[in-house]
């Protein structure tokens, strides 16, 4: 419930702001009709708090009309005003993931756009699998802006109450999703590795305590369950060629004082010629078992064989062996290659998080144990400092045999 109380001394302030028109001055006066959907903008802005929203207690709410699995679709950040915004791999992911939910909760799969302007979105969001496509589409959104994204995505949740709302776990994602939490007064999961549904309500599973143990998160009293999902953690699933999702036109009013915060400039660092470890296809990973910065070193030399970059595990980052930048695991980045080489890495839950997901583990350990074999889809145990010479050897013979 909304109300404005006798403090109200008819600023007007509220009423632009309001992205669904439902605020009125009447008698210089606030009044607040049935259009409004309980978003929040309108008690940010009075600056005598005379708005308040009062939210039913959650366990006594009926969420049954709570329908449908959306996720939150990020665009590249524009590099100058001509240029178009594109869609980031992790949305595609998202759907992957949330393409099995919905199938298993019988409902649809909805992606969310915001945009300056729609360049055919639709055709593109189709075939991984979105049923349906939630545009708003105004010159404010031509870059991401944390008030103005959080009020409209709110605006949507509040008109069109989805069941589950993904998000990715980027820059940009994890500094939606908690604004747009607090605003709804629901929970979100952050950084969840894996997504299932259970008893129709959505499990996510995720690390916890440092690592040591996955914690299962249920969320039965609101609505949306909402999680954000690092990019990497879920696999692409193949294409549905020829389907679009049917384009839904969202009409919500931007108002240009929502924004406090202007970008007045962008400067893109680009490292030349170099590439991401997460956007790597092949990479040759070394942990404490390399011993030495030097014996590290060889890892280059395999890398670069492979036409592949180096990983480190935490261990070896914190020896010494190699950049932060390179770190894979939880409090790294986390990769989904091709093929993923581990040498002297024991495999630690917090390491495996980070690099499970890619389509060929190749592990080298000396200890037949290490835990890195669970998840290895080729284990040699052996001595990597014997292995690792050897394997550059027949690459470079293989090389020169061609
Ligand atoms: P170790 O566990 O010491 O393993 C070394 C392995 O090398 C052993 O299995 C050994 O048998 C093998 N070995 C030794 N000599 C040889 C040889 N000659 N040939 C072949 N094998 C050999 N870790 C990460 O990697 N990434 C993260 O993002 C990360 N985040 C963390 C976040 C938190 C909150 C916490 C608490 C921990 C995190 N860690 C992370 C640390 C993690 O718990 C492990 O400590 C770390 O992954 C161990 O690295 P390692 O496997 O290189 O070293
Ligand atoms: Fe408008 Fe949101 Fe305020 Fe309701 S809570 S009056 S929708 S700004
Ligand atoms: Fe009244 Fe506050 Fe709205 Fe100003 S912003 S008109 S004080 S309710």
């Amino acid at each position: 419930m909304i109300e404005v109380s006798q403090k109200c001394i008819g600023c007007t302030k509220c009423v632009p702001v309001c992205p669904f028109a439902a605020i009125q001055m009447m008698s210089k006066k606030a009044v607040i009709n049935e259009a409004c959907t309980l978003c929040g903008v309108c008690v940010q802005v009075c600056p005598v708090e005379a708005i308040s929203i009062t939210r039913e207690e959650a366990s006594t709410r009926d969420l049954s009309g709570y329908k449908g699995v959306w996720v939150f679709v990020e665009m590249s950040e524009p590099d100058d005003k001509a240029s178009a915004r594109k869609i980031k791999q992790v949305a595609f992911e998202l759907l992957s993931a949330g393409r099995k939910l919905a199938d298993d909760l019988g409902q649809e799969l909805c992606a969310v756009v915001l945009t300056d302007k729609n360049r055919a979105y639709e055709k593109e969001l189709g075939p991984l699998g979105a049923d349906k496509m939630y545009l708003v589409e105004n010159p404010e959104l031509f870059e991401y802006n944390t008030d103005i994204f959080s009020t409209v995505v709110t605006a949507l949740i509040n008109m069109h109450k989805p069941a589950v709302m993904l998000y990715p776990a980027t820059i940009q994602g994890r500094d939606l999703a908690p604004r747009v939490a607090a605003a709804l007064y629901v929970g979100l999961t952050a950084d969840c590795t894996g997504l299932a549904i259970k008893d129709g309500l959505l499990l996510q599973s995720r690390p916890a305590f440092g690592g040591n143990i996955m914690a299962d998160i249920l969320s039965p009293n609101s609505r949306p369950q909402m999680a954000t999902v690092r990019p990497n953690v879920m696999k692409l699933s193949e294409p549905i060629y020829g389907k679009t999702a049917v384009l839904v036109r969202a009409d919500i009013k931007i108002d240009k004082s929502l924004r406090r915060v202007k970008v007045l400039e962008r400067k893109i660092m680009r490292e030349c010629g170099t590439l991401k470890i997460s956007d790597a296809k092949i990479i040759v990973s070394g942990g404490r078992g390399m011993k030495t910065k030097e014996k590290f070193k060889t890892l280059e030399e395999l890398a670069s064989l492979l036409g592949g970059m180096v990983g480190a595990s935490r261990a070896a980052v914190d020896m010494g062996f190699k950049e932060k930048a390179r770190q894979v695991g939880q409090s790294g980045t986390t990769v989904s290659p091709r093929l993923y080489l581990a040498f002297g890495i024991s495999g630690a839950v917090q390491h495996i998080v980070g690099m499970r997901a890619s389509d060929v583990i190749i592990a080298v350990n000396k200890d037949s144990n290490a835990s890195i074999f669970n998840v290895a889809t080729y284990g040699i145990v052996g001595d990597a400092h014997e292995i690792l010479p050897k394997l550059i050897e027949a690459l470079k013979k293989g090389a020169k045999g061609c």
